[in-house]
């Protein structure tokens, strides 16, 4: 069978989706991607946000920046440097401590290369899935995955109830495939029966996960009294991290852009008042309202921001990781894959390896077709 006869099924445009669907269609595998957000990145998007005077404001709301340590994951980052999809983040990090109310550990300028996504984090994501073999579907979540057992096919269902085709093989990269959470968050069924791929599945069904919340600020003036872009702070029950979205490279600096990350304590706290389902506004401005305040009470910044709006993350960080050998799990009689973070480490290049992982046991299924 050619490669372009065996048809995949992509769910999710995140990094581990994205990297998987290109590394598939570059070895000639005809790709199909379907993700439920309007664009692609999952938690590696941007945010557009317009002021009430019509002001458009961006804010890398997931991950704000990614590392990278292993070779093969450097040389695709390498790759898409060169594309110019990203380019390093020179600033130098820190932490403030909530105690004495001090910067500590100010990095020397060099320590450790820290890399983003340029104009935006989610542009890796977005050339990706525009790829010459990859044909993207946004707007377009998966309701339903059936497995056709005389055909030995997989048949995706929209969640609007609408065929979107049928599949040879067939890659998912979100953690919450089989898990009864998508019913607390969505009041949908899990899109996978765990009885079509129990060995799988279970290792999905109880995978702890850690919420975030995070403020995007939009201040007229720089924050001057600040004296680095990206701090951690230590000795905060609300607070764990602030970066300056807009000292990052191909920017737009009109504004200074902050984006501030709560700790998973407080996000735990605030869900389980008002529960998985998506949080109401009042709830969201009472979060930007908190984490402003605590921001404020550090005395670095003495102006109110213009703009202010929290966004959750419900499941921002996976809590375990479920295939750190084999970097994904693998069905090879029904050519199922499951890759993401979840597998290998929470964090972008945990997903990267996952996708290299899932997408080698495609190709090498299709080439024992
Ligand atoms: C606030 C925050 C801060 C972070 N900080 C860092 C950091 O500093 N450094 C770092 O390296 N990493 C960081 N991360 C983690 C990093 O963003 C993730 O590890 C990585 O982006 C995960 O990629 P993924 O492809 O595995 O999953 P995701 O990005 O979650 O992709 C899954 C995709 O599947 C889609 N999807 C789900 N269900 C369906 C369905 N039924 N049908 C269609 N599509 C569906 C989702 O919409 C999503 O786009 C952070 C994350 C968050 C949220």
């Amino acid at each position: 069978m050619s490669s372009a006869a065996f048809k995949v099924g992509v769910l999710g445009s995140g990094i581990s989706g994205a990297v998987r669907a290109s590394t598939l269609a570059r070895n000639g595998v005809s790709v199909t991607l379907f993700e439920s957000a309007r664009g692609p990145g999952g938690r590696m998007s941007q945010r557009r946000e317009r002021t009430e005077d019509g002001t458009e404001l961006h804010f890398d709301h997931g991950a704000p920046f990614f590392s990278v340590s292993k070779s093969e994951v450097l040389h695709l980052v390498q790759e898409w440097e060169s594309r110019g999809l990203v380019a390093e983040w020179k600033e130098k990090f820190a932490s403030f401590d909530f105690h004495t109310l001090k910067f500590n550990n100010i990095e020397q300028e060099g320590s450790s290369k820290r890399y983003v996504g340029v104009p935006g984090m989610n542009s890796i994501c977005k050339a990706l899935c525009n790829e010459s073999g990859v044909e993207s579907k946004f707007g377009v979540g998966i309701g339903r995955i059936e497995w056709l057992h005389d055909e030995k096919l997989w048949s995706l269902i929209g969640v609007d109830g609408q065929n979107l085709g049928q599949f040879k093989g067939l890659v998912a990269s979100d953690k919450n495939i089989v898990s009864p959470r998508v019913a607390e968050v969505t009041g949908r069924t899990p899109p996978l029966d765990i009885k079509l791929v129990p060995e799988l599945s279970e290792k999905l069904l109880d995978l702890p996960v850690k919420p975030c919340f995070i403020v995007m600020l939009a201040f007229a003036e720089p924050l001057s009294t600040v004296p680095v872009k990206a701090f951690s702070f230590e000795n905060s029950e609300v607070l764990s991290q602030a970066y300056c979205d807009s000292s990052k490279p191909n920017r737009s600096t009109t504004s200074e852009r902050w984006v501030l990350h709560s700790t998973a304590e407080y996000a735990e706290d605030i869900i389980a008042q008002t529960g998985l389902k998506k949080p109401s506004d009042i709830t969201l401005n009472k979060v930007a309202e908190q984490l402003l305040q605590e921001f404020q009470s550090t005395g670095l910044i003495t102006s109110q921001p213009f703009f202010k709006k929290a966004h959750r993350w419900g499941s921002a960080f996976p809590a375990a990781s479920i295939a750190q050998e084999e970097k994904c799990l693998w069905d090879r009689n029904k050519r199922l894959a499951i890759c993401g973070d979840f597998c290998v480490s929470p964090n972008v290049e945990g997903a990267i390896d996952s996708a290299f992982a899932a997408a080698l046991r495609l190709k090498d299924s299709v080439s024992s077709l």
